[in-house]
């Protein structure tokens, strides 16, 4: 159904060529963009008073011209316009810059109502750069007495400019129809999204904004909230295999073990086992810092359900990670007497065939991939549990393409270091139980970081130097090029050459990027695991995964491009062994923000803190979200306030427990579906 919110913003009164670009740096293209273009904060100028009683600050008042003039000051090149204005209880002077127009639209005696910040300035009391307007029976304000709207602006594109489109648009806003069911509305006592959207651009007064503030949060929240409570609901209506917990395989994994876990481990497992006693599946993640052995719980649960006769698998976000994974779990599992098998997408079809034979023998046995795993051509007879290694969650639909034959669903266990916080928890993750790991295994020594800015540069150099003088090995991000491997790989390229041609021309330098073959990555990574590499240029595919710990050295290029948790997590490649590590944040920006970010990680090994910083800097799309990542970004809804989501959860669950409640609102109904894919694998 398109409306008149869907037109082309060209199509809106006042709108030609030049304005229509200017809104599109706005990223407003459609009326609907401009009607949701909310403000970002509100200039209180609804007191109007008498001007004898006027104190320096905002004031509005009303009155009538006495004297206007424009002159141009030649040693400023300015255009200098003032009036003089009066009204009955005193006189006033205002001044405005470059604006001459102003003498001639506001002639003597014209009647006017002026708001703006009233300044002390050479003796005097005066108005600068004042809004005015002049009174009409018709018209309300749009600038002045009121409590007027601040946009976010554009060159060229002033909140008064955008006031002055949107103004227009308020009638039509009153006729859109509820988004919202109105028994919720009533229910929750909310204002009517018409009157929300009239009352957030021109507010009558500071209670109608706050109620349509309210408003607006609950309807961030309340679909959000649908979507993981549908999908809640979805998943316990399935089936899964129950498996029992035997305290005999636990002793005999962990005996094998050559560490013990820690206390934290032992509660996540504990968890995990819990929830795979029961037939309802279970939908689990694990969270835990960089290095706080996520993977050695993965294996204890992946032991308990093949111990009870299904299949396993584990799926990774990288080959090379799947192959790590491979490498050590099944090594781990073959001394329990179980079989571990890896299956890439770019095996030769031989190696794939015989994978896949192995697999459809239904033997209980871990299966270790990467988004192949799941591809269409992989089918598991006897799939108990699922596990996903480096995300937050499943796709919906991919869970239920992992389902059995028999039409059992496997438990489902995802891994991550990138931690959710609790509000998140409570909102688009409320269908998924979590589990944390708190703190990292004994021993581990802190990596000392240090943000490196162009002029320490030679001094770094000399100091990895040093440390490979030593016997060290170093790891060299380069920066993040949009999100192409072509640019990225060529990025690597010339880092490597440039490294190899100048400060470090005497040592073994690597190159890793994503347009090497399996093959050559491989080659490449084995090197360096056996020392034969000094200096391992990447781009942030290594992010997740290698382990190699003689390499105690990172340096990440250009490091203000990367997000927090994301340098945190590269970071955490470096401090595994027992050699002091370093991290190197190298950066040109000058920009302040960039500082702080990257100063926190200066001071923090903290990767939860992190995340959390994170968060309040970049906004949860850019963390969380994969596709349409705008839909977790919330505008109005704080997610700090408990009480608030607790009243929209209760709210959601009431609207679910209606009979019918989505077929009665397929809208509604369409709108959670395309939700339920936001935090998804694409
Ligand atoms: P992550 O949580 O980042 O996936 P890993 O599972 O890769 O971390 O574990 C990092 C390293 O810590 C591995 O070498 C693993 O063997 C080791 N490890 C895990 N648990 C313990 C423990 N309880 N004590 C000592 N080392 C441990
Ligand atoms: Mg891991």
């Amino acid at each position: 159904m398109t409306t008149w919110m869907d037109r082309p913003i060209g199509s809106a009164k006042g709108v030609g060529t030049e304005m229509e670009q200017k809104l599109a740096r706005l990223k407003i293209y459609t009326v609907g963009d401009l009607i949701t273009h909310f403000p970002r904060r509100y200039d209180d100028f609804s007191q109007i008073i008498p001007i004898r009683e006027m104190k320096p600050g905002n004031v509005t008042f009303r009155g009538s011209i006495e004297r206007v003039a424009s002159r141009y000051a030649r040693t400023r090149k300015l255009h200098i316009t003032e009036a003089i204005i009066s009204d009955g209880t005193g006189t006033i002077k205002a001044i405005w810059f470059n604006q001459q127009y102003l003498a001639k639209s506001l002639p003597m005696k014209t009647e006017v109502m002026v708001s703006g910040n009233l300044l002390f300035k050479n003796n005097d009391l005066a108005l600068q750069s004042p809004a005015i307007e002049a009174i009409s029976e018709s018209k309300d304000t749009k600038d002045t007495a009121r409590i007027v709207p601040i946009y976010p602006e554009t060159e060229g594109l002033s909140s008064k400019v955008i006031r002055g489109l949107i103004l227009p648009l308020l009638p039509l806003a009153a006729t859109l129809d509820e988004t919202l069911p109105q028994s919720v509305v009533n229910s929750a006592a909310l204002v009517s999204r018409a009157e929300a959207l009239r009352e957030i651009h021109f507010p009558t007064d500071m209670e109608t904004l706050a109620a349509a503030r309210n408003r607006l949060a609950f309807e961030e929240l309340w679909f959000l909230m649908l979507a993981s409570l549908t999908i809640k609901h979805e998943i316990m209506t399935e089936t899964a295999p129950a498996i029992e917990f035997q305290a005999s395989i636990a002793q005999a994994f962990t005996a094998v073990l050559p560490f013990d876990l820690t206390d934290s481990q032992r509660k996540a497992a504990w968890e995990i086992l819990m929830d795979l006693k029961h037939s309802r599946p279970m939908n689990r993640l694990l969270e835990g810092d960089v290095g706080s052995g996520k993977t050695v719980i993965s294996a204890l649960s992946a032991v308990m359900v093949m111990s009870a006769g299904y299949q396993v698998s584990l799926m990774a976000p990288t080959e090379l990670l799947a192959r790590q994974h491979y490498k050590n779990l099944s090594i781990l599992l073959e001394k329990l007497g179980y079989e571990t098998l890896l299956v890439l997408g770019k095996q030769t079809a031989s190696e794939r065939k015989a994978a896949l034979a192995r697999i459809e023998s239904a033997g209980p046995m871990l299966v270790i991939g990467t988004q192949a795993l799941i591809g269409d051509k992989v089918t598991f007879p006897k799939l108990g549990l699922a596990m996903i290694d480096e995300q937050h969650r499943f796709g919906v639909v991919q869970r239920q393409e992992l389902k059995a034959k028999a039409g059992l669903l496997p438990h489902l266990l995802s891994m991550t270091a990138t931690p959710i916080p609790r509000t998140l928890q409570l909102t688009v993750y409320g269908d998924l139980d979590i589990s944390v790991i708190e703190g990292l295994p004994p021993g581990r020594k802190p990596i000392k970081t240090k943000v490196v800015g162009a002029k320490e540069r030679a001094e770094t150099e000399k100091f990895i130097d040093a440390q490979i003088e030593e016997g060290r090995q170093v790891y060299v991000v380069c920066p993040l090029v949009e999100a192409s491997d072509v640019l990225d790989a060529k990025a690597a390229v010339i880092e490597a050459e440039h490294l190899a041609n100048g400060p470090f021309k005497h040592r073994r330098i690597g190159l890793i990027h994503g347009k090497l073959s399996s093959a050559e990555k491989q080659a490449v990574m084995e090197n360096f695991a056996l020392g034969q590499i000094d200096i391992l240029v990447a781009t942030s595919v290594i992010e997740v995964g290698i382990d190699v710990p003689n390499a105690a050295i990172m340096l990440i290029e250009g490091a203000e491009r990367f997000g927090l948790a994301a340098l945190h997590q590269i970071r955490g490649r470096v401090g595994r062994g027992e050699h002091a590590s370093f991290c190197f944040l190298v950066t040109d920006s000058k920009s302040t923000t960039a500082a702080e970010r990257l100063g926190a990680l200066e001071k923090s090994q903290d990767g939860f803190r992190l995340a959390q910083i994170d968060l309040e800097l970049r906004g949860p799309g850019q963390i969380y979200g994969r596709r349409q990542s705008g839909d977790l970004d919330l505008q109005f809804a704080d997610t700090t306030d408990s009480v608030f989501l607790a009243l929209v959860r209760n709210e959601a669950l009431n609207f679910l427990k209606m009979p019918d409640s989505l077929t009665k609102y397929p809208e509604i109904a369409a709108k959670i579906q395309s939700l339920k894919a936001v935090t998804s694998l694409d």
